[in-house]
């Protein structure tokens, strides 16, 4: 059977490379060069449209631990990477049209895989496997194929998400549970003093942002504002919107505070909490800066900072199957930035996660679900199982594992155990389920 591809980035080019090396059939299609994204720039496949950094190699890092994971099951992003390499502390970072150049040519070389340098607009889910890994810039032309495939309310097409914290690095001391006008463990609450609250306020006011188009700005102002925006029209407008403190008395005090953020829990285990209302275009050194000065926040562990940006992204915990398959189409995989993962390895790794298991499937095996213990399997496990309400794209984090069986109070200590577990989990796996 004959297993199509959409999209050569980062993801797709490891679902390719990964059959592709196994004798599968491949057809490949990119639209690029003939047609070219919003963010990218050149014909070559895996680019990578911003930073030059893969981030960390250490795996105490959950960056770092991804990629140990990502070699043991193979992956051409790495190899191509390593190939690329410039230097960069504990880094991985590489130079970016060598880095692009490797994977195309290592694709190019693959005899089972046909290269078709085509925008797809439709397809018929009937005619062999597919993957769909157009990532967040998705071409125009394929969405309202899209649309009628999955649902019009199933596809998202601005990314405007608030920062998220993980629930340990709360002060607790400080905040206090509950909803307006009742209890519950729904929402954490951050009071603000009026000294607080002013000094919070002017730092969200100076801080920088990262400008949009003008067009993008239109479409994603009408549906929601981002907090600087709210706050830069006057001293008290967040004390009277997003900050308001009405309905939530702090039981140290007895009374209602002079502000509050709040935080809404994220996960079904209680383990991220996002901030409400906080969407922003805040640079994320400067979101940092900025959450930092709300007290409860100052040690605040950001697993990932607000964005608003165009991005396509498919609602997967209702649409997708745990092996990244649509339920309703099983012959139909996503793969990439679309189905909620957020970053360059998150994304190639979904790709040889989606390779494996089709791999597994022509084989004429069962598809596997990876541990839980392994950063990547607690990934697509959180986005596709444990989500609660909508769907934000998430990086991979050490909150997404399991916690040891033993309390490590040391953070560096815990982290070391965390991804050596992780590392011997995804080798007994491999051992036991190689391709
Ligand atoms: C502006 C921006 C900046 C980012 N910066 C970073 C960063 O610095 N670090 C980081 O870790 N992550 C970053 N990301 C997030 C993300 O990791 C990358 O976008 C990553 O490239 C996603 O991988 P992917 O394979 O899902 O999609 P992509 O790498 O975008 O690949 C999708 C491919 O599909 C092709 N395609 C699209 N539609 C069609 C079609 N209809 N037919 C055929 N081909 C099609 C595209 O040309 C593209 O080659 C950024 C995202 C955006 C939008």
């Amino acid at each position: 059977m004959i297993v199509n591809v959409i999209g050569a980035g980062l993801a797709g080019s490891e679902v390719a490379y990964n059959l592709g090396k196994r004798g599968i059939r491949v057809r490949l299609f990119e639209m690029r060069p003939k047609k070219m994204t919003e963010v990218h720039k050149t014909g070559y496949f895996a680019e990578l449209v911003c930073s030059n950094s893969l981030k960390s190699e250490d795996i105490t890092n959950a960056e770092g631990l991804l990629k140990a994971e990502m070699r043991l099951m193979g992956s051409i992003t790495l190899e191509a990477a390593e190939k690329a390499r410039v230097p960069s502390g504990k880094a991985l970072a590489v130079d970016r049209n060598i880095f692009a150049k490797e994977v195309t040519e290592a694709i190019e070389r693959l005899e089972s895989v046909e290269i078709i340098r085509e925008e797809v607009t439709e397809f018929d889910p009937e005619e062999g496997i597919w993957v769909v890994a157009t990532g967040p810039a998705t071409s125009n032309g394929l969405l309202p194929f899209l649309k009628k495939l999955l649902g019009d309310d199933f596809l998202f097409f601005f990314d405007a998400v608030s920062s998220i914290v993980t629930f340990e690095s709360i002060d607790m001391e400080r905040a206090f549970w509950g909803d307006r006008f009742g209890k519950g463990k729904d929402y954490i609450n951050c009071p603000l003093t009026k000294e607080e609250y002013e000094e919070f306020w002017k730092a969200l006011v100076e801080a920088e942002v990262i400008e949009m188009e003008d067009f993008d700005r239109k479409l994603l102002f009408e549906r929601c504002q981002p907090i600087e925006e709210i706050a830069r029209s006057g001293k008290d407008a967040l004390r009277y919107g997003p900050l308001r403190p009405t309905g939530l008395v702090d039981p140290r005090t007895g009374k209602e505070p002079y502000a509050v953020i709040q935080l809404r829990r994220e996960d079904k285990e209680g383990r991220f909490y996002s901030l409400v209302g906080f969407q922003t275009r805040l640079k994320w050194g400067e979101q940092k800066r900025v959450l930092r000065k709300i007290p409860c926040l100052r040690n605040a562990e950001i697993v990932r900072y607000g964005v608003m940006h165009r991005n396509v992204y498919i609602n997967s915990p209702e649409l997708l199957d745990i092996f990244f398959r649509l339920k309703k189409h099983p012959n139909i995989f996503f793969a990439g930035q679309i189905t909620g993962v957020e970053g360059y390895m998150e994304s190639a790794a979904s790709g040889i996660y989606v390779a494996y298991n089709v791999h597994r499937i022509l084989k004429g095996l069962s598809p596997l679900k990876l541990p839980e213990e392994t950063m990547m399997g607690s990934l697509f496990s959180y986005i596709i199982e444990k989500v609660e309400g909508d769907l934000k794209p998430m990086y991979a984090n050490f909150g997404l594992l399991p916690p040891l069986k033993v309390r490590v109070k040391d953070k560096f200590e815990k982290r070391k155990k965390l991804a050596e577990r992780a590392i011997e989990t995804m080798k007994k796996f491999l051992e036991e389920n190689p391709w």
